[in-house]
C-alpha cells in the first residue's frame, strides 16, 4: 500500500493554508498515493472534512494526529474511525496551555470543508506542548483502541533526541524515523519503523515510493500495521 502517515492540514498553525481537505486528497491522489493521514498538532478537528474528500478521491484515510508530550516528544496518534480520532484530538487541545494563536506570528488554524471554505478558526494555540507526559499521552491514545507511535524520533522534537533511550514502559513496537537522519539501529532493533513526509506544503506530499506491506489492503489492515498488531516478518 503506498502510504503518506504524516501530514500537517491548515489546522496547524505551520502548514499552508492551502492544505485543505481536498487540496491533500486531490494531491495525494495524482501523486499516487493509495493511503493518507493527517496529523495535525494535538488536534482532529478537520478530520471529517479529509475523511469526506478522501471516499471522493478512492484514498484510505487513516485517522491521526500529532501530540506533543510535556516533555516536547511528538507522538503520532492513529485510530480505526474518524469520531474516536476527533473525540481524542478534544482531550489533548484541552491540555494545551490557554494560550490563544498569534496567527500573525503562527499562522491560521483553519477547519476547512471540502469546498475550501474555512468553517471554523481554531482559538486556542495548538503548537504548545500538552501538560501530559509521554506514558500519558499513550495511555489515553491507548484507552480509546488507537496506536501510539513516536514521530521523527531521530530529528527535533523526536523521542530519542529529547530523552536519548526508550522508557522501559510504554513500550512503542513502531517508531516513525526520518530516513534521511542517522539513527541508532541499536535502538530501533526489532521495531517497525515507518516514515512518511511530515509535509507542511501540498508539493511535499510522498509520490508513490513509500509501499507499506500491511496484512489487507483496508483501513483495518493498515492500522493493524502501524499499531504493530500483526506478524508480517520486517523488510530490511
Ligand atoms: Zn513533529
Ligand atoms: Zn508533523
Amino acid at each position: 500500500m503506498f502510504v503518506d502517515l504524516h501530514m500537517h492540514s491548515c489546522l496547524s498553525p505551520c502548514a499552508d493554508d492551502d492544505m485543505t481537505p481536498a487540496n491533500i486528497c486531490g494531491m495525494a491522489y495524482l501523486k499516487g498515493l493509495q493511503a493518507i493521514a493527517v496529523t495535525d498538532h494535538n488536534t482532529a478537528r478537520n478530520l471529517p472534512f479529509v475523511k469526506e474528500a478522501a471516499d471522493h478521491y478512492g484514498l484510505i484515510l487513516l485517522p491521526g494526529m500529532e501530540i506533543t508530550t510535556r516533555e516536547e516528544v511528538h507522538l503520532l496518534g492513529y485510530f480505526r474511525e474518524v469520531e474516536t480520532a476527533v473525540e481524542v484530538g478534544e482531550i489533548f487541545t484541552e491540555h494545551l496551555p490557554k494560550m490563544k494563536n498569534r496567527p500573525d506570528y503562527f499562522g491560521n488554524q483553519y477547519v476547512m470543508n471540502t469546498d475550501d471554505e474555512i468553517v471554523a478558526v481554531e482559538d486556542r494555540l495548538l503548537i504548545g506542548s500538552t501538560d501530559l507526559d509521554l506514558a500519558e499521552c499513550t495511555r489515553i491514545i491507548r484507552e480509546h483502541g488507537g496506536a501510539a507511535v513516536p514521530a521523527h524520533i531521530n530529528r527535533g522534537h523526536g523521542l530519542l533526541i529529547n530523552l536519548g533511550l526508550f522508557p522501559e514502559e510504554p513500550c512503542f513496537p513502531v517508531v516513525e524515523v526520518r530516513p534521511e537522519l542517522p539513527v541508532n539501529e541499536k535502538l530501533i532493533a526489532g521495531k517497525r519503523r515507518l516514515w512518511s513526509s511530515d509535509a507542511h506544503h501540498l508539493g511535499d506530499l510522498l509520490e508513490a515510493v513509500n509501499d507499506m506491506p500491511t496484512p489487507r489492503f483496508s483501513l483495518g489492515g493498515l492500522f493493524e500495521a502501524v499499531a504493530g498488531l500483526d506478524r508480517m516478518p520486517e523488510r530490511a
